[in-house]
């Protein structure tokens, strides 16, 4: 679709990148104004009076707004701009969650969170012995939305979701959940970490009270990343951490904070990240997320339905429609690990692994998967080549085909 615009893949033109869950490749204008700001721009923002760090503070409010909008969201106050996913959601667990959390309330998760949006709840549950719940699957991948009902009550504080599943693909019904977790006060953590490059997003409409996001999964750069929040919630939590930019006055007993977004911002940001950011959700809007969402569904569709066709191949998840653009799938005796390399000779880019889902994988009942994710400079040759890939590596190991193959719409999970 867009391959051309991507410096590394045009570089590299015998390249099958087919690992954008784990990060996506940057279009040349993320690179381009990266460099520009760089070359004209460049200064510590907010701290100097002259010209030059005026110009680095405004690219970094402008970058703000265009990054808050590509998520609906007019206010820039609103968005806290964060190295990614990983300290959005423990930036929300910390700061939200200890001054909230009390002992005997409890927070939802569901199965198939990444440890990123697991482990921050799990902990922040031990320390304020809270209880920790996980909604279930249901044997087709699916959330368990009858599960999750019969885990909220009264004293639930947050329901953590993910939108997509870095794992097995699955689109969550955010909207649904939220209208389930608001019912009762508790507030909404989205992880949109696989949402954010693939989906249209507009994190009110979703009902997320928190939504955190990566810019390098989106065409950004690595390292930045952001954090959207209600205003209310914003306001009334305390710093996540301390240091410059984050205050307002310093005393020698007391201190108090900068206003939004200041006040979750503590030392210098990663303005540069958040100019490549705004030009990588830039390029997303001007192809149209819808485009890139039929896109990826088309090639989603494609690789399931002829992976699922090889006799051993199993595919995790549910249909393909109800999937982002992920395919998780086995080998019958081969371990994913193997598949990868055997791949990666024919320079087919994979995962193989756990995908920093545990608890996922454990209840599928395998210990790894193969995972091949698209973006918008996939095609069908990158298809193609991976299952060439996959019928070359059961010939070299000799894999028996004694796995039932997958039904073409997508195997259900298995529960272990
Ligand atoms: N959540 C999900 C669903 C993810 O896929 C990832 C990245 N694999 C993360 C969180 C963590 O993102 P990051 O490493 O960019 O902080």
């Amino acid at each position: 679709m867009r391959r051309a615009d991507f410096p590394l893949l045009a570089r590299h033109p015998d390249l099958h990148y087919l690992d954008s869950a784990a990060t996506a490749q940057k279009p040349a204008v993320v690179l381009d104004v990266e460099r520009t700001f760089y070359e004209t721009s460049y200064a510590n923002p907010h701290r100097g009076a002259y010209d030059l760090s005026t110009r680095a503070t405004e690219c970094y409010q402008e970058a703000r707004q265009v990054v808050g909008r590509f998520f609906g969201v007019d206010d820039p106050r609103r968005l806290i701009f964060t190295r990614g996913t990983t300290e959005s959601l423990n930036l929300v667990a910390a700061a939200w969650g200890r001054s909230h959390v009390r002992a005997g309330d409890e927070i939802v998760v569901t199965r198939l969170e990444h440890h990123a949006d697991f482990v921050p709840w799990q902990q922040l549950a031990i320390e304020r012995r809270a209880a920790f719940r996980i909604a279930e699957l249901t044997p087709a991948g699916e959330l368990d939305l009858d599960h999750l009902r019969s885990l909220i009550t009264p004293r639930t504080r947050v329901v953590a979701v993910a939108h997509v599943s870095n794992a097995i693909g699955t689109i969550l019904p955010v909207a649904e959940v939220a209208a389930l977790a608001h019912a009762v006060g508790a507030v909404v953590v989205v992880d949109g970490a696989q949402s954010a490059p693939h989906l249209a997003v507009d994190v009110d409409a979703l009902g997320a009270d928190f939504f955190a996001f990566s810019g390098h999964k989106m065409g950004g750069p690595m390292g930045i990343g952001g954090l959207i929040g209600r205003r209310a919630l914003l306001e009334e939590m305390p710093p996540y951490q301390t240091g410059g930019d984050m205050i307002e006055v310093v005393g020698d007993d007391r201190t108090s904070w900068n206003v939004l977004p200041h006040k979750l911002e503590a030392g210098t940001p990663n303005v540069a990240g958040a100019v490549g950011l705004a030009a990588a959700c830039t390029y997303l809007t001007q192809i149209g997320m819808s485009a890139v969402r039929a896109h990826e569904r088309r090639l989603t569709t494609l690789a399931s339905d002829r992976l699922a066709a090889i006799p051993g191949v199993r595919v995790y998840g549910p249909p393909a429609g109800g999937r982002s653009g992920v395919v998780s799938f086995t080998v019958a005796g081969l371990h994913a690990h193997d598949l990868a390399t055997i791949l990666d000779q024919r320079q087919v880019c994979i995962r193989a692994g756990h995908h920093c889902a545990q608890p996922l994988l454990r209840s599928m009942g395998v210990p790894a998967t193969a995972r091949a994710s698209f973006f918008v400079y996939n095609d069908e040759g990158d298809v193609e080549a991976l299952v060439a890939g996959v019928l070359a590596a059961q010939e070299i190991f000799g894999a028996p085909a004694d796995d039932p193959p997958a039904s073409a719409a997508g195997a259900a999970v298995e529960h272990g």
